[in-house]
């Protein structure tokens, strides 16, 4: 059992379907074990992507993240690191496979939908971020 940071990004919380991809997620036998509903601060986004702050879309891509309320959630399951980045999808949706998150509701490389943890490292770093222990309920 592993487990794995999600984002539901503004871009799908404006468009009311958090629960068409909480639907995707636990049809995929990933279980949600913490969930909630926040807005992030400019500074909490830009620490939760510091590693990507020399990117040239570091600035908009942060604005994106702060323009509306997000889902963060903690996902359960055998692989799940991996495995939520399968069901994801390319973080580019234009070349994202059928049947994924990104290519069914994605708008945009930047309004992609979905957030996901992309090692053990980054998924221990990203929960920790935003849950406690006793916010965890498997
Ligand atoms: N992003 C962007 N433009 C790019 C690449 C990435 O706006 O050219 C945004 C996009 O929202 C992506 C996020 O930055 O999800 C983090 O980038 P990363 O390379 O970590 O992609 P991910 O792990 O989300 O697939
Ligand atoms: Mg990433």
């Amino acid at each position: 059992m592993e487990r794995t940071l999600s984002i539901i990004k503004p871009d799908a919380t404006a468009r009311n379907i958090t629960g068409q991809i909480n639907t995707m997620i636990e049809a995929s036998d990933l279980r949600i074990v913490a969930q909630k509903r926040i807005r992030l601060t400019q500074s909490q986004a830009e620490e939760f992507y510091h590693e990507l702050k020399d990117k040239v879309f570091f600035g908009s891509m942060v604005q994106q993240m702060i323009s509306g309320p997000v889902i963060v959630q903690v996902l359960e399951g055998e692989n799940a690191i991996a495995h939520y980045r399968e069901i994801m999808g390319a973080t580019n949706p234009a070349v994202a496979e059928e049947g994924t998150i990104r290519k069914t509701f994605a708008l945009s490389i930047e309004k992609n939908s979905v957030h996901g943890s992309d090692s053990p490292e980054s998924a221990k770093r990203e929960v920790g971020f935003f849950f406690s222990k006793t916010e965890i309920v498997g």
